[in-house]
C-alpha cells in the first residue's frame, strides 16, 4: 500500500439506505481515485457478492457493515453505530442477530408510518418497503416518501424535529454495544466505533464507555466524519492515541440521500494495515 493510498472505510448501497447498488457504488469509488473501499452497510452482508463481482480493476474492497447497537449505561439508552470490517459472515450468532435487527427495523419502519397516517400523512408501508428493494430498510427511505408526497424538499428536511429526528422518530431494537464488539470479534472482524462525536445526529455517549470498549476488544475510532467538527476530530484523535485505538477517516457516502462524495474523508494506509493485520474472518480483495 503506498502512502499515497485513498482510502475510504465507510460507504452504503441500496443493500441499505445508499442509492447506488453495490456493482455502482464500486464503480463509483474507482472513478473517484479510490484504493480501497469498504462497504458497510447497515446490518447486512447482502452488498458483498455483488460488489465483488463488479470489482474494477486497481480497487480493492474491505467487506464491511455498520451495526445498529445502543449503549444500555445510561436511561433511556444511547443508540451508536459499530462499523465491523472483514467478519465471517457465516458465524452463526452474528448472522442471527443481523437478521433480528433487520426484521426489528422493519417493524419500526411499519409503526413510524402508522404514525404519520395517523396524523392525516398520505404515505404507505408497502410503498416504502418496496423502495428498500430488499435491503435493510431505514428512516431514509421513509424520507422517500415524505420527499413524494410533498411534504418536505430534501432528506435533511425530513430528520428534522417535525419529522423523522424526533416527532416521528421511534428507536430501534438494536444490539448491546458490548455484545456487538464481542460478537464481531468472534466473526473474526475489527470493530471500529463509527462517529463516536456525532452531537448533532443525537446524544453521544461518554468518554468513559469508549474507554470500556476498548478495554472489551474495540479495536479503532471513526475521527474524520462529516458530523464531527474540527474539534471532535481532534478529541477522537487523541483519545485514540491514549488508548492505543487505530484511527479512521471516512466518507459515509449514502449516494444522493446525502450530499458527501466518496473519498471526501480518508484512511491512513498504516490504519489500515492495522485492520488487516487484525482481521481473521475474510480478506481484503482486490482485482486486477
Ligand atoms: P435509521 O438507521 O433508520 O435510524 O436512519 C438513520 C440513517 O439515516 C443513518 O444511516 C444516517 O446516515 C441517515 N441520516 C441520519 N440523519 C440524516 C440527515 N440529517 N440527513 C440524511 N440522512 C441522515
Ligand atoms: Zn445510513
Ligand atoms: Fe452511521
Ligand atoms: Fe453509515
Amino acid at each position: 500500500m503506498s502512502a499515497a493510498a485513498r482510502i475510504d472505510l465507510h460507504a452504503h448501497s441500496t443493500a441499505s439506505d445508499g442509492t447506488l447498488s453495490p456493482a455502482e457504488l464500486v464503480r463509483a469509488a474507482a472513478d473517484a481515485g479510490l484504493d480501497v473501499v469498504a462497504i458497510t452497510d447497515h446490518d447486512t452482508t447482502g452488498g458483498w457478492d455483488a460488489a465483488l463481482d463488479a470489482l474494477p480493476p486497481g480497487l480493492a474492497l474491505v467487506r464491511g457493515a455498520e451495526l445498529s447497537c445502543r449503549w444500555y449505561g445510561v436511561e433511556p439508552a444511547i443508540p451508536l453505530h459499530l462499523l465491523a470490517y472483514l467478519f465471517d459472515p457465516a458465524e452463526p450468532e452474528l448472522a442471527a442477530e443481523l437478521a433480528r435487527v433487520r426484521r426489528a427495523r422493519e417493524e419500526r419502519g411499519e409503526r413510524i408510518v402508522r404514525l404519520l397516517q395517523a396524523d392525516g400523512i398520505d404515505v404507505d408501508w408497502a410503498e416504502i418497503l418496496a423502495g428498500a428493494a430488499g435491503g435493510t430498510v431505514g428512516r431514509p427511505h421513509i424520507a422517500q416518501a415524505l420527499i413524494r408526497a410533498g411534504l418536505v424538499a430534501t432528506t435533511t428536511e425530513a430528520f428534522g424535529p417535525d419529522w423523522l429526528g424526533e416527532r416521528y422518530r421511534l428507536p430501534k431494537e438494536d444490539i448491546d454495544v458490548f455484545r456487538a464488539v464481542a460478537l464481531v470479534r468472534a466473526a473474526g472482524g475489527v470493530p471500529v466505533f463509527a462517529h463516536p462525536r456525532a452531537s448533532r445526529r443525537g446524544r453521544i455517549v461518554p468518554d468513559e464507555l469508549i474507554v470500556a470498549l476498548a478495554a472489551a476488544g474495540l479495536a479503532g475510532l471513526e475521527a474524520d466524519h462529516e458530523d464531527h467538527s474540527r474539534a471532535e476530530r481532534a478529541h477522537v484523535r487523541a483519545l485514540a492515541a491514549d488508548l492505543g485505538l487505530l484511527v479512521t477517516g471516512s466518507s459515509d457516502f449514502h449516494g444522493t440521500h446525502k450530499t458527501v462524495q466518496l473519498g471526501a474523508f480518508t484512511t491512513e494506509p498504516e490504519a489500515y494495515e492495522r485492520i488487516i493485520a487484525l482481521a481473521r474472518g475474510v480478506t481484503p480483495i482486490a482485482s486486477g
